[in-house]
C-alpha cells in the first residue's frame, strides 16, 4: 500500500497531524481505540472525531463491545483497504486533469507579472490595466510559461505514477476478494449439494409414505 499517499489523504479529510493513525490501522483488525488515544496523545472523544469522519467517508469501519466492568463501549476500528485505494485513484485522476488543465492554459495564454509585487495576471487583466500593475503602476512584464510547463509535466508524471501504483494495488485487492469469494461459493455449493444428497436418501427412504399422502389430496380436491 501507499501508506504516504493515504497518510496524505487521511490528513486532508481530517484535517489534523492523523497521519499516525494510518501507521497504526494497516494491515491490522478491530485496534482498540484506547490504544490509538494512546499512541497519538489524544482523548478518545479527539480520536472518534477523526475516524467518525473517515468513517463517513467509508474509509474505516467498527464494532462495539460493552465493556460489562465499565458498563461503557469499547470501540475497534478497521481500515478499509479498498475503499482507501478506490478513493486515492478519485483523488489522483481529479488531479492529474486539474494540472492538465494549467498545462493547456500555459501552452495557449498569455500571462503578465509585476516584479515588484511579485504578482501574475492573466492577459486580459493585464489589458484592462493598460500593461501596468494596478498596484504600484509599473509595466508588467510577460511572463515566461517555460518553467511553469517544465513544473506542471513533472507534477502529472508523478501523478500519473502514483496512480498507476495504486490501481495495480486496487486490482490486486480486487483479485484477492475475487478468489476469497469464489472459495467461499464453492463451499456453499459443495453444502447444499450434501443437503440435498442427503434429502434423497431420506426420501428414498420411505416412498410408500409419500404415495400415499398425495393420493389422499388429490381424492380431497376431487370432492
Ligand atoms: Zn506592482
Amino acid at each position: 500500500m501507499q501508506e504516504k499517499l493515504l497518510k496524505s489523504l487521511v490528513e486532508d479529510l481530517t484535517g489534523s497531524d492523523s497521519g499516525i493513525l494510518v501507521d497504526l490501522l494497516f494491515n491490522k483488525k478491530d485496534v482498540n481505540e484506547f490504544l490509538i488515544a494512546k499512541k497519538m496523545k489524544l482523548t478518545i472523544n479527539q480520536v472518534r472525531n477523526i475516524l467518525y469522519k473517515l468513517s463517513a467517508e467509508g474509509l474505516v469501519s467498527f464494532i462495539r463491545k460493552k465493556d460489562n466492568r465499565k458498563g461503557w463501549y469499547i470501540y475497534f476500528w478497521t481500515l478499509n483497504t479498498e475503499k482507501c485505494l478506490i478513493r486515492l485513484e478519485a483523488e489522483l485522476t481529479k488531479k492529474i486533469s486539474e494540472l492538465e488543465n494549467q498545462l493547456r492554459s500555459r501552452e495557449q495564454k498569455r500571462y503578465y507579472f509585476c516584479s515588484s509585487c511579485g504578482v501574475e495576471v492573466t492577459e486580459e487583466t493585464a489589458l484592462e490595466n493598460d500593461f501596468s500593475c494596478s498596484e504600484c503602476a509599473e509595466v508588467y512584464s510577460l511572463s515566461s510559461n517555460e518553467g511553469q510547463i517544465k513544473d506542471i509535466t513533472n507534477k502529472i508524471k508523478t501523478k500519473e505514477r502514483e496512480l498507476k501504483l495504486i490501481q495495480i494495488e486496487l486490482a490486486s485487492v480486487k483479485d484477492k476478494q475475487a478468489k476469497k469469494r469464489a472459495v467461499n461459493e464453492t463451499k456453499l455449493k459443495n453444502k447444499k449439494k450434501k443437503e440435498r444428497e442427503l434429502k434423497k436418501k431420506q426420501n428414498t427412504k420411505k416412498p410408500k409414505d409419500s404415495k400415499i399422502s398425495k393420493n389422499v389430496s388429490k381424492k380431497k380436491n376431487k370432492r
